[in-house]
């Protein structure tokens, strides 16, 4: 794993804390979207699809640094949109910085040379630059040529100048696990800090809808890439239980509350993926009055293909909690990458599978 060992027992006590307290939800990693405007177009993307004068909206600092200390977590994502666009996010990092939560600012980089100097090292500051690939794939990805130079460029400008750097990617349609794997070993070449690695949720609101990678392909790709990195040294910012169930061993429900999202809208139900579920306006009444229930892979359609790491992370680490030798043994072993994979659970929701039949013919009720 790629993340610093002081970061990890700030975690790891944060955790410990809420078990001793009792607290059944809590969250891990705080989603702060302050906007949705980015200077990409990006294929697979969700999150731009606003009229523009949602797109022109942002969460002002004092409403960022609000969703911080009501939400607790003790690490902060700001996702977007393209967060550098927002005027005011030197002041945010540096309110988020002295609150000492560890800050991860996800960015397509091409403002990043600009704006670099607007920003200060320090261990609670991570950026955390997107790219899906080598070049053909990451400029294929964003739609857009150049941009992978201009990312590289940025990264090497900001370990130069002793920022923390990370490697944000995401699996689409088409990728091999010989292409992944020669992306890996560059990434650490550049000398990231790790590389935190996802496939594509299926967007509903995307502009390219057959991008996506889905079911056992999801797995299998994975089960690919980590054959190949057997002994190459890859740090990847997830923990072994989260890599191990995207190689399709480990039955998991998603735990979308370890993840919330603040945006311009509010409290964002029921997780940073799923945009049109409704919103709170506090952190608590998110927790209060979500339906949880209504969520997760085998609950709901929407959520059938996501084995997102905002979804997901947060069971293998409470799995990591409640089964310490298995997570030990997982770390040394690596993720299984042969042998039956775990069965998927059938769905609650009626799909072609599950509707009863009459003569072999799938029953609709209307
Ligand atoms: S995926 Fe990121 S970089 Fe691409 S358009 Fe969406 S917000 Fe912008
Ligand atoms: S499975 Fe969980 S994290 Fe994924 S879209 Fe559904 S609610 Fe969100």
């Amino acid at each position: 794993m790629g993340v610093p060992l002081r970061q990890q027992l700030t975690v790891a006590s944060y955790l410990i804390k809420q078990k001793l307290k009792g607290v059944k939800k809590y969250p891990l990693v705080l989603m702060l979207e302050p906007l949705f405007r980015c200077n990409l177009a990006c294929a697979g993307c969700g999150k731009i699809d606003y009229p523009d004068d949602i797109l022109d909206k942002r969460l002002s600092f004092e409403e960022c640094m609000q969703a911080v200390d009501e939400c607790g977590a003790p690490m902060v994502s700001i996702p977007g949109g393209e967060p550098l666009i927002h005027k005011e996010m030197p002041q945010i990092v540096a309110g988020i910085v002295a609150r000492k939560k560890y800050v991860y600012l996800c960015t397509n980089a091409l403002l990043l040379k600009k704006r670099i100097d607007d920003y200060t090292p320090s261990p609670y500051l991570t950026f955390s630059i997107h790219l899906d690939g080598m070049q053909n794939r990451h400029d294929a990805s964003v739609c857009q040529d150049g941009v992978f130079d201009r990312a590289v460029e940025a990264i090497k400008i900001a370990l130069e100048k002793g920022f923390r750097v990370t490697i944000n990617c995401t699996l689409f349609q088409g990728e091999t696990p010989k292409e992944v794997a020669e992306f890996l070993d560059y990434a650490m070449e550049l000398g990231v800090e790790g590389v935190t690695i996802a496939p594509g949720f299926s967007y509903e609101h995307a502009p390219q809808q057959d991008v996506f990678i889905k079911g056992n392909d999801i797995k299998n790709l994975f089960r690919g890439i980590f054959k190949l990195g057997k002994n190459r040294n890859w740090k990847l910012n997830h923990s072994s239980l989260y890599l191990d169930y995207l190689a399709g061993n480990q039955n998991y429900e998603c735990t979308p509350w370890g993840n919330p999202t603040r945006n311009v809208f509010g409290w964002q139900k029921p997780c940073y993926l799923l945009s049109d579920e409704g919103y709170a306006p506090s952190f608590q009444e998110l927790l209060d009055t979500t339906v949880w229930e209504n969520y997760g892979t085998v609950n709901n359609p929407k959520c059938a293909s996501c084995m997102a790491h905002c979804g997901y992370e947060a069971t293998a680490v409470e799995d990591m909690l409640k089964n310490p030798l298995k997570g030990l043994w997982t770390s040394i072993r690596g993720p299984k990458t042969d042998g039956a994979m775990v069965e998927e659970p059938t769905p609650r929701y009626v799909t072609e599978k599950t509707l009863p039949t009459l003569a072999g013919i799938p029953i609709r009720v209307e």
